[in-house]
């Protein structure tokens, strides 16, 4: 893989990502954005941080509306965030970060605050503004997943980052304004509360491995020797399916070729099998939950996929008992929807 390092005229790093070395000249480059200073305040009832960005109304260094920032710029009369003619997968910290290391206090009364210190990151997936990962080369999905390999190396050892989150959100129903195909990576400056809960669950007793057997026969949508997607039995949403490795896996940092290879395959098979259950682009929330550190012998890697549906293409809102008590209500057995999507899932 070559990654090629360009700085921007703000002094960030734009990384480029390829099979191929990557040589071409730079086209003109979006004017500069003040930075934003997000701050944090604690929130006592639900003990968790909440995480405020006010300068995101700001946003004035987009192209026109007609063109999409995410695209190569070169055949554009605009400049956008990839000032090149063409790329393979590129990676750029967010103009507008939710959390981004800044020394400026906002102090509220009563309440602890902080700096929202950290750093977010878009990937772009392809410079075709119409390819998702579900339409991908293997290939391009095998450098994708080692573009994120070498951003948790790069951003896991920062001294102002506790955890770092590969995530995408797909399709308007998921808040997607952007429609190229792109996730992000968000660095916090603390172990968020899901993964928190997930170190301490792993500490106790690998639960993945505990229920693989029933996975292998019940709960899988697809399986290869390394590599398994199910509905986990414990599913929240409808059509939820977990990706994880047979054998514990700190994070995708440990991966070897052949596991790269095989997890890349699994992550399009999901992808294409939710594409074919719902007959469009399926909206997704995906994220990948790996260790908070590199040796961690007890945390079990996976990707999560939550579509936003409760049953058929009927979309399921977080509703009263969702929202208000934090407990999930459900209409379908995972057994049934993990029998309904594998048919999906090999074709
Ligand atoms: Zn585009």
């Amino acid at each position: 893989m070559h990654k090629r390092v360009f700085k921007r005229n703000d002094n960030k790093e734009l990384f480029l990502y390829g099979n191929n070395e990557h040589n071409e000249p730079s086209t003109k480059e979006l004017e500069q954005t003040p930075t934003s200073e997000p701050h944090m305040r604690w929130n006592p009832a639900r003990q968790e941080w909440v995480t405020y960005s006010a300068s995101r109304v700001n946003r004035t260094a987009f192209p026109a509306k007609e063109y999409c920032p995410l695209c190569p710029s070169g055949n554009l009369n605009f400049p956008t965030e990839i000032p090149f003619k063409n790329f393979e997968v590129a990676v750029f910290p967010n103009r507008w970060p939710s959390f981004n290391t800044h020394s400026n206090a906002s102090k509220v009364h009563t309440i602890n605050t902080k700096p929202s210190n950290g750093y977010c990151e878009v990937v772009v997936y392809s410079s075709n503004h119409n390819e998702t990962v579900a339409d991908m080369s293997l290939d391009r999905i095998i450098l994708l997943t080692k573009t994120w390999i070498d951003r948790y190396k790069n951003l896991m050892p920062k001294n102002d980052v506790e955890y770092v989150m590969p995530f995408e959100n797909r399709g308007e129903e998921c808040g997607v304004t952007l429609h190229h195909p792109h996730g992000q990576i968000y660095c916090y400056p603390f172990v968020p509360p899901v993964i928190e809960k997930e170190v301490i669950s792993f500490q106790k007793e690998n639960f993945i491995l505990s229920m693989m057997e029933d996975l292998k026969e019940k709960y899988f949508v697809y399986q290869d020797d390394f590599i398994i997607a199910a509905v986990p039995p414990f599913a929240r949403y409808a059509y939820e399916i977990w990706i994880m490795p047979k054998i514990q896996m700190a994070g995708p940092w440990q991966f070897n070729e052949n596991q790269i290879k095989s997890f890349a395959n699994c992550l399009q098979k999901v992808i294409q099998g939710y594409d074919s259950f719902l007959g469009k682009k399926c909206p997704y929330i995906m994220g990948l939950h790996a260790a908070p550190n590199f040796e961690d012998d007890k945390f079990h890697f996976h990707v999560e996929f939550y579509p936003p549906l409760r049953s058929g293409d009927k979309p399921k809102i977080l509703a009263g008992s969702e929202s208000m008590a934090g407990v999930f209500i459900m209409d379908l057995l995972p057994e049934d929807s993990a029998k309904i999507l594998r048919e999906h899932m090999n074709i």
